[in-house]
């Protein structure tokens, strides 16, 4: 008997604490997808949505993508994982992140962004010998103690320790410091306060966490200064932005070259990838090349997640395909149009976003910072989001999220979207 989606997701909470496997997949009303292919997913009741969601982010070319799933296969016929040496596919791949992301000339790869950032917070304070990291309110990082708080604080939690989790020690927390994304006064009081103590600065060059905060270039500009003034590692976390914006991230885009950078997400399309890279010099302080720095982990460089990374770079990064242009086109379709509609019917909202990402803040201006959009976005609108998701086009159902275009989205796609989006918008008026 075919299993519904009911069904499904109440077996799961017999088994699976809150029913799902990550922390934020259950926000809002429960959901179980049984098929997604190209840009469509389709749930257990037999319900075909767009997905703008994306796997928040990890899907570039569009799901199951046939050349991606190719590679994997192929991967599978040869060599499993040995867990000694190196293989012919972790050399493809560090080749190729080397020749497109133009800060990196060495990397690791790892299971996961959190594992990434882990590694880059580890290599600097190795690096340096000092005590303390700086990010910005709103910036997410994954899950590990160092970067685990003030991410979508509440009001009343701005400018205190905003843990993510309970379970973290204080001393962990207390050796991150928070600054506001875009005021580079706000780095420097940090930096008279611990002269020679930071160790490095880590941020997301878009926080995409909270929407799209676009960067200043000035502010991106004054960072680089800045820690290359005071001998602190600036860290990109390109998780979200990494092969996204462009085949080298956000990084080619601005022209500012971190000292490392982590990735994942979309490297494998889906398949479980992310890395670690940056100068050489730094990177050689890993455990793996003599330094003192450990770096370890049973699936790092595994066959599977290879395959999946290099099928994935080369169609992202190939000309002829034109990923990017065609992405940001649709992108700029959905952004024209949502502008559109929201004008006509006057509603106070601001859309923005890069490339293939889209959302619509609303409020009447663009953000400057976390704090602002805490101020000046309304809340309510949440309801934009989960309005959409039951119409068919999953958007991820909270204010501040972000929406993503895939290279297997077509126009049509977009226009059907923003006849659906039409009518949400007015019966929210
Ligand atoms: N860094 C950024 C910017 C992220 O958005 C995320 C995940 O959302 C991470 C790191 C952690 O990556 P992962 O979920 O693969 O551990």
């Amino acid at each position: 008997m075919p299993r519904t989606a009911a069904a499904l997701i109440s077996e799961a909470k017999e088994f699976i604490p809150g029913g799902v496997n990550s922390a934020t997949r259950n926000f809002g009303a429960p959901y179980a997808f049984r098929d997604s292919q190209g840009a469509y997913l389709t749930d257990y009741d037999g319900r075909r949505y767009v997905d703008y969601h994306a796997a928040f982010g990890a899907i570039l070319l569009g799901h199951s993508d046939e050349r991606v799933t190719a590679a994997v296969t192929q991967s599978l016929n040869g060599l499993d994982l040995v867990g000694l040496g190196v293989s012919e596919l972790e050399v493809e791949v560090a080749r190729m992140v080397a020749k497109l992301i133009p800060s990196v000339e060495k990397s690791v790869t790892t299971m996961s962004g959190t594992e990434a950032t882990m590694q880059a917070v580890r290599l600097a304070r190795g690096v340096t010998g000092r005590k303390y990291l700086l990010k910005f309110q709103g910036c997410f990082h994954g899950w590990g103690d160092a970067v685990a708080r003030n991410v979508a604080s509440p009001a009343d939690r701005i400018g205190t320790v905003d843990p993510l989790s309970t379970g973290i020690l204080e001393d962990a927390l207390g050796s991150t410091l928070v600054a506001d994304f875009n005021d580079l006064d706000s780095v420097r009081a940090l930096y008279e306060r611990y002269p020679d103590q930071i160790a490095a600065i880590i941020l997301e060059p878009v926080p995409h966490n909270v929407g799209a905060l676009l960067p200043d270039q000035s502010f991106l500009e004054g960072l680089r200064e800045i820690t290359k003034a005071e001998g602190s590692i600036l860290i990109f976390d390109e998780v979200i932005t990494g092969f996204r914006h462009a085949p080298g991230g956000y990084q080619e885009l601005c022209g500012i070259t971190p000292d490392l950078t982590s990735y994942g997400k979309s490297m494998g399309n889906g398949f479980a990838v992310a890395g670690l890279g940056g100068r050489a010099d730094l990177m050689d302080n890993f455990s793996s090349a003599g330094g003192g720095v450990m770096l370890a982990g049973t699936f790092n460089g595994g066959p599977v997640s290879m395959a999946a990374a290099i099928a994935t770079m080369t169609v992202a990064s190939d000309p002829e395909v034109g990923m990017h242009e065609y992405t940001g086109r649709l992108g700029a379709r959905m952004r024209d149009g949502l502008r559109d509609i929201t004008t006509e019917l006057g509603i106070a909202a601001h859309v923005t976003g890069l490339g293939s990402v889209f959302i619509c803040y609303f409020m009447d201006r663009e953000p400057k910072s976390y704090n602002d959009l805490l101020e000046n976005n309304d809340v309510a609108y949440a309801t934009f989001h989960r309005r959409m998701t039951d119409r068919g086009f999953v958007m991820y159902p909270m204010t501040l999220k972000r929406n993503h275009i895939s290279l297997a989205h077509t126009e049509a796609d977009i226009d059907l979207t923003l006849e659906a989006a039409r009518e949400v918008l007015q019966e929210m008026k």
